[in-house]
């Protein structure tokens, strides 16, 4: 912020060397009588001399203020500047709000940025920095808008001011630049100068003191141009500063010197005040108490005259100062103390602090050793409390970032949470997906088990079905579909129980028997009609064998042209009539076979079963033997005849092995009886020796 707009910082103390740079914006000077022109000379006396801008104001303001808006907006902000100018910071707020409204009301950008402008100044001169800065960047955006170059100059000088006052001096040597551009590009001396003079002060700040020297110089060129004494006064006081910054005392000495001529010229007290103050403290440099005392003493009376009491302050304790250093204590004290009172008062500590330490050199120096001490412990006790101060500050900002860093944290802690969550959804979307994968596949599956089962069920049923006929096939002879002579031998080894049989209802002893038949001369069946005429004859055998006897008993094709049946239970005096049956059925069946009527007649061998010659039942193996061999008779004695086995006489006087061995000479001996069934026609005798042994 331009120093003209916090006038105190400038007189203060020498030290704060902001230069007087209360050029803002104007236009060419006229020489009108109307308003508007009045209004800029007014402009122009107010940067330098506030007190004789805010007596023209104050003579024009009826006027002014029932002026069209442009003029009146102008009378506002000119007017609140030489308020603040004249140190009334609460009128120039009450004006610079007036003027914000009345640009708000007629939708004007250039009255509200100046209004802002306004509001920005004034909130400088009351150190709120904070406000200032902000309200001065919204006025730069809306006087981008405009086409007011003057007021988008010194909007952007502010905005730089702002940048520069935060620290942040990139930005800040930014829009000093860029105003310097604007400036060139707008043409006006004024505005050049303006903002090569606060380039240069940017310059010093930075510590670029050549550049700020060159960018002073040019400014000077162009102020020279402007024939403006205020101008080339504050430029001086840029000068003195940017000497005195970089250790060029005796040009900041002349600098000062000549600012004073200048402001002189126009009667510029305010800046004057300033001026005094800064001469002061060169001279107080240099040890030159006199010339110190005499600028101190004009300062302070100005101060007083401009009502600044920092000001005042200031030149009080660079007169302590000066007396101290002609040895005039007393004196000098009086006056050093008379300042530290508003330091005091004004509790601006580090400043207090920083005087309260050249009190204690200055008394040092003057031989008050007492006084001396007594002001380094003032100092010290201010420094503990700064140091406190600080310390509390410190511990309150740590306090704020740990705070921060919780909240910091638990931000964190939380997203994390989410994020878990939001992970363990898509897990559980995932393991839903894999159930349901799972459950699919486990129907399928099930569906598949299903088929195959069917399937296998199905194959089973069919095997068990292809066993039976398997089971058939290996218990039945193909040709004639008896039961073969496995079956037999398996069936009388698992079911048969040799055992008596019981009574018959008729009282009759109930038996068993085996018949064994043989067919005759089948061999000339074959021969004579051929090998399928010889099995169709087997067929009719079985036929006929089938239809004679009944279905519990057992008929078995035992050979070749061999059948054997196994009746379980008939009475005995029915034996041989079954073998009459036998004979006769299949003598009396014929075949025709391709045209040729065929029979044949069989021979056959029986016995009851079980056989029991002695004590012992006679095994089913040797009762078919026996069987055989009465067959065997049976063809030798004539054949188409049977011959059973009835019974045993006189067994204790031979052996089954020698009834074995010849059945006919036992039949002789009368060890065996045997019944003889003759079919119903018989061939004639050939064998001999079989007739014979049949006669006998
Ligand atoms: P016999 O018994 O009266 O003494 O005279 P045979 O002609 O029957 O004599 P043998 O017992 O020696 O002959 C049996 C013949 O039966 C021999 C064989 O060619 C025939 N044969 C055996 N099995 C079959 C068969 O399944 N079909 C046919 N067509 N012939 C068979
Ligand atoms: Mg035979
Ligand atoms: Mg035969």
């Amino acid at each position: 912020m331009s120093a003209g707009f916090r006038d105190t910082a400038c007189a203060r103390k020498g030290r704060v060397l902001m230069a007087a740079l209360c050029l803002v914006s104007s236009l060419a000077l006229g020489q009108e009588a109307t308003l508007d022109a009045r209004l800029q000379e007014i402009l122009e006396i107010g940067r330098f001399v506030p007190p004789k801008a805010l007596d023209a104001l104050l003579k024009i303001e009826a006027q002014a203020r029932a002026a069209p808006l442009r003029t009146k907006g102008t009378f506002l902000d000119l007017l609140s500047a030489a308020r603040r100018g004249t140190g009334d910071n609460n009128q120039a707020m009450l004006l610079a709000d007036e003027l914000l409204a009345l640009g708000k009301a007629n939708a004007d950008n250039v009255l509200i940025a100046k209004g802002l402008l306004a509001k920005a100044y004034t909130s400088f001169n009351n150190n709120d920095l904070a406000t200032s800065h902000k309200l001065a960047w919204e006025a730069e955006q809306l006087a981008e808008k405009t086409d007011d170059m003057a007021l988008r100059i010194r909007a952007t000088i502010n905005s730089g001011q702002a940048f520069a006052e935060e620290g942040n001096f990139p930005a800040a040597l930014n829009k000093m630049q860029a105003a310097v551009g604007l400036a060139r590009q707008y043409g006006q001396p004024i505005q050049i100068v303006t903002t090569l003079n606060s380039l240069a002060i940017l310059y010093r700040q930075i510590k670029e003191y050549d550049k700020g020297f060159a960018a002073l110089a040019e400014a000077t060129v162009a102020a020279e141009k402007t024939n403006s004494p205020g101008r080339m006064s504050t430029l001086k006081d840029t000068e003195y500063a940017l000497a005195i910054d970089s250790k060029q005392p005796e040009r900041g000495l002349r600098a000062l010197l000549a600012a004073l001529e200048y402001e002189r010229q126009i009667g510029a007290e305010a800046m004057m005040s300033g001026t005094f103050v800064n001469l002061a403290d060169s001279y107080l440099k240099k040890r030159d108490f006199p010339r110190t005392l005499s600028y101190s003493n004009q300062a302070l009376a100005a101060a007083i005259k401009l009502k600044e009491e920092g000001t005042q302050a200031t030149a009080r304790i660079n007169i302590g100062q000066a007396l101290l250093g002609m040895g005039r204590l007393a004196e000098g004290k009086r006056s050093f103390e008379a300042g530290l009172a508003w330091y005091e008062k004004s509790g601006d500590k580090p400043e207090l602090q920083e005087v309260m330490m050249e009190y204690g050199q200055v008394l040092e120096r003057a031989g008050d050793l007492v006084g001396a001490l007594n002001a380094y412990h003032r100092e010290r006790a201010i420094s503990n409390e700064l140091f406190e101060q600080r310390r509390q500050k410190a511990t309150l900002e740590l306090q704020e970032k740990y705070e921060a860093d919780r909240k910091q944290r638990q931000i964190e802690l939380l997203s994390r949470e989410n994020q878990l969550k939001s992970t363990e959804i898509v897990n559980r979307r995932l393991q839903q997906r894999v159930w349901w994968l799972l459950a699919v596949v486990f129907a399928l599956a099930a569906a598949i088990v299903g088929i195959l089962y069917r399937k296998v069920r199905h194959a089973n049923a069919q095997l068990q079905v292809k066993n039976l006929e398997l089971k058939q096939q290996s218990s039945r002879d193909p040709l004639t579909a008896l039961y073969n002579r496995r079956h037999f031998q398996e069936f009388m080894r698992t079911h048969l129980q040799v055992e008596k049989r019981g009574a018959g209802t008729s009282g009759e002893e109930i038996v068993g028997a085996l018949f064994l038949l043989d067919v005759d001369h089948f061999k000339h069946v074959n021969d004579t009609y051929g090998h399928a005429a010889g099995d169709m004859v087997l067929k009719m055998i079985a036929d006929s064998l089938r239809e004679i006897l009944r279905e519990t008993d057992m008929i078995v094709r035992w050979g070749g042209e061999e059948f054997l049946a196994f009746l379980p239970a008939i009475p005995r005096s029915g034996v041989e009539e079954i073998a009459r049956r036998l004979l006769t059925g299949i003598s009396s069946t014929t075949i025709e076979y391709q045209g040729t009527k065929i029979k044949v007649d069989v021979s056959i061998g029986f016995a009851p079963f079980p056989l029991v010659p002695g004590e012992h039942a006679l095994p089913w193996e040797r009762a078919v033997n026996l069987v055989d061999m009465a067959l065997y008779l049976a063809k030798a004695h004539g054949r188409n005849r049977a011959y059973g086995v009835r019974g045993f006489a006189n067994f204790e006087q031979t052996s089954m092995e020698a009834i074995e061995q010849d059945l006919e000479r036992a039949w002789r001996a009368g060890f065996v009886d045997l019944s003889i069934v003759l079919g119903d026609w018989q061939e004639p005798k050939v064998d001999k020796k079989a007739e014979k042994r049949s006669i006998a």
